[in-house]
C-alpha cells in the first residue's frame, strides 16, 4: 500500500502513479488521545489496524489527481528523525577529493562517527519547496532510502530488525556544507522531505537492493543501489536503537551514495527509488518564497 498525507489533513493512496484515493475517513478510528500524548507518530503506531480499516473504504473513496493535490510528509509527527552519515565508500572518497570548506579536512565512515539527529521541524513532503537559507554556503542534495519504524524497540537485533519497520519513502538529507555540528547543517527548516508516499513494508521484501537516482534539470547527478550502503538496513536499526529507542513513525535516513552537488533556486530535483516511486522537488530562496507568500495572501 502506498500511503500518503496530502492537503494537510486527508490520507490518501495511491491508486497507480497519478490517481489518489482520499481514504480520511480511516482516520476516524484512531483512539482519542489525550494529553500527554503517547510518543511516536499515532496513524504508524496504529498502521496495522488502519489498514484494514482503509481496505474497506477504499472501494469507494472519492479519487484526486496527483496532480490536484498537495502532497505532505507521509509521517506527520516523527519523534526524531536518524541520520547516517558516510555509509557508501564511493561517497567517502567524492569528500576525501574535497576537503577543507566543504567537507572538513578528516574525513571517516559511519563506522567511526555513529549517527546524528536532524530536527522533526526540519521536515517537509515532496510538494513544497527545499528553501535556502540566506548564507553564502554550498548546499548539497543528498538523495536517500527512508526506513520508517514502525514498531517500537530498543537493543534490537539485526536479525529481527525488518519485523520493526512499517514501510519506506524517499528522503532528501539537505545539507549546508562547511566546519558546523551536522545537526546544525542538516537541521535548516525545510531541510528534511520525505515522499511521495510511505511504501508499506509488504512491498518492499529486501531493502538492500533498490536503486536509485537523483536528477537536478534533467541532468544525472547521482545513480546507485542501496546494495552499496556500509551498513545495511538491519545493521543502522540495530546500531540507532543500541542508542535511542525507537518508535513508531521514528525515520532513518539511511546515507547518500556519491553525486552529491550543490542546488541553486529554481532547480528542480527529480528523485527516483526502486518501487518508492518519483518525486519532483523545487528548491527556491527563503526570503523569496516567504515574500511571494505573503504577497499571495494580501
Ligand atoms: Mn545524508
Amino acid at each position: 500500500m502506498h500511503l500518503c498525507r496530502f492537503n494537510d489533513t486527508r490520507l490518501g493512496v495511491f491508486v497507480g502513479d497519478e490517481e489518489i484515493a482520499d481514504v480520511s475517513a480511516a482516520t476516524g478510528a484512531l483512539p482519542q488521545v489525550t494529553w500527554p500524548f503517547p510518543a511516536g507518530d499515532l496513524l504508524v503506531a496504529n498502521l496495522d489496524f488502519i489498514r484494514d480499516r482503509i481496505a474497506d473504504i477504499l472501494p469507494d473513496a472519492p479519487r484526486l489527481a496527483r496532480s490536484a493535490v498537495h502532497l505532505q510528509s507521509p509521517v506527520a509527527n516523527p519523534g526524531k528523525i536518524i541520520g547516517a552519515p558516510v555509509n557508501y565508500h564511493r561517497h567517502l572518497d567524492e569528500a576525501r577529493r574535497d576537503t577543507g570548506i566543504n567537507f572538513g579536512t578528516e574525513i571517516k565512515t559511519i563506522d567511526d562517527l555513529g549517527l546524528f539527529l536532524k530536527a522533526p521541524s526540519s521536515l517537509i513532503g515532496c510538494d513544497d519547496a527545499v528553501l535556502l537559507p540566506p548564507l553564502d554556503r554550498r548546499v548539497d542534495h543528498e538523495i536517500e532510502l527512508a526506513v520508517i519504524i514502525g514498531k517500537s524497540g530498543f537493543e534490537i537485533s539485526p536479525e529481527t530488525a525488518l519485523e520493526h519497520i512499517a514501510g519506506y519513502a524517499i528522503a532528501l538529507d539537505m545539507t549546508v556544507r562547511g566546519p558546523e555540528d551536522r545537526s546544525w547543517r542538516k537541521s535548516f527548516d525545510t531541510f528534511s522531505l520525505l515522499g511521495p508516499c510511505l511504501v508499506t513494508s509488504d512491498e518492499v521484501p529486501n531493502p538492500d537492493a533498490l536503486d536509485l537516482t537523483l536528477h537536478v534539470n534533467g541532468e544525472i547527478r547521482q545513480a546507485s543501489s542501496t546494495k552499496a550502503l556500509i551498513f545495511d538496513v538491519r545493521k543502522l536499526i540495530a546500531h540507532a536503537s543500541s542508542v535511542y529507542r525507537l518508535y513508531p513513525g521514528d525515520i532513518i535516513m539511511t546515507g547518500t551514495p556519491e553525486g552529491v552537488a550543490p542546488v541553486q533556486a529554481g532547480d528542480i530535483m527529480e528523485c527516483w527509488i526502486e518501487r518508492l516511486g518519483r518525486m519532483n522537488v523545487r528548491v527556491a530562496e527563503r526570503h523569496i518564497a516567504a515574500a511571494e507568500q505573503a504577497g499571495g495572501t494580501a
